[in-house]
């Protein structure tokens, strides 16, 4: 338990080349209020802060904790600063550096763009090469297009009630992205069955087949905390474009990459041989009650 007069942790959210979308999520976080009375944001962007960006780039303070925003561009400028020279100093000293987002987490979308030039702090794609590679041990990636706000919620909680963070080989907290996105989906059996959807919103079937869902292929917990607590991309019938993982974003998202009418891709960890087997076994039985509606409106005017 923390009482507000303990320390509150020192926050400073930095932008890079940013659309803004990680600031804006972070405040649909339930708990918001509750943890802001734990901790004391320096500077960020959108909610009260004690320092200006402008006051933030003299690189006269320090913070405990360091959330950097959006892909790193050695040439961009905040407040008249470059960008690098407030990330570097203010990285020193933090004990823990958040990369929120995916552009921030492996360069993302403004990588796409640029990139040369391009990359996240740490991860470069999926190459640790980036700029803050002398910082390895206290980097954080949070991917996703935008974070999740509970992700994030959850992270600086971990780090108020000095808890140890297990982080995956790309830097994520097993916590939160060990499981895949298609775990918790309320589409699994017709997943199990190769029942595809024939339009986008369709409550029945699922939408790997032709679709382009990447959930089997993609890391998080969307789907078992769900967005906004109530629902996610891939329940209401829309694919997940795997915007977690360092390889987004990809082309064709709405489109699944087939050989001989199977996914290209098979799910994480599953030998591809096996997949082709289990998918042309199932793809034989027909299951009439996953092939009719779930709902019969016809019959119900
Ligand atoms: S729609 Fe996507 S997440 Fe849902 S069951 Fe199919 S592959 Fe999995
Ligand atoms: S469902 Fe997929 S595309 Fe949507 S937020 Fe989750 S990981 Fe990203």
């Amino acid at each position: 338990m923390h009482s507000k007069q303990e320390h509150k942790l020192k926050v400073f959210w930095l932008q890079g080349l940013t659309c803004n979308g990680n600031a804006h999520s972070f405040l649909n976080l339930d708990y918001l209020g509750e943890l802001l009375e734990k901790i004391e944001f320096l500077h960020h962007p959108l909610l009260p802060a004690k320092y200006a960006l402008s006051e933030m780039a003299e690189c006269k303070t320090g913070c405990d904790v360091l959330i950097f925003e959006g892909a790193y561009d050695p040439s961009l400028k905040r407040a008249g600063v470059f960008v690098d020279k407030i990330l570097r100093h203010y990285a020193k000293n933090a004990k823990y550096i958040i990369a929120v987002g995916t552009c921030a987490s492996f360069g993302g979308i403004f990588k796409a763009t640029s990139p040369q030039t391009n990359s996240g702090i740490l991860f470069n794609e999926n190459d640790k090469n980036g700029p803050l590679q002398e910082y390895n041990e206290k980097i954080i990636n949070l991917s996703g297009c935008p974070v999740h706000p509970e992700w994030l919620g959850f992270t600086l909680n971990m780090i108020i009630d000095r808890r140890k963070i297990v982080l995956d080989e790309e830097h994520r907290p097993q916590e939160l992205y060990s499981s895949l996105v298609h775990h918790g989906c309320t589409r699994n059996e017709y997943f199990e069955w190769k029942v595809d959807v024939n339009h986008f919103g369709q409550k029945e079937g699922c939408l790997f087949y032709k679709q382009g869902c990447r959930a089997p292929m993609t890391h998080g917990s969307c789907n078992t905390i769900l967005w906004n607590g109530v629902n996610s991309k891939t329940r209401s019938g829309t694919p997940c474009f795997g915007c977690t993982e360092s390889d987004f974003p990809r082309t064709n998202f709405f489109e699944t990459k087939t050989n001989m009418s199977i996914p290209a891709d098979a799910p994480v960890g599953v030998p591809k041989r096996a997949y082709l087997t289990v998918t042309g076994i199932a793809k034989t039985f027909h299951i009439k009650r996953l092939e009719e509606p779930l709902i019969d409106y016809k019959n119900n005017t």
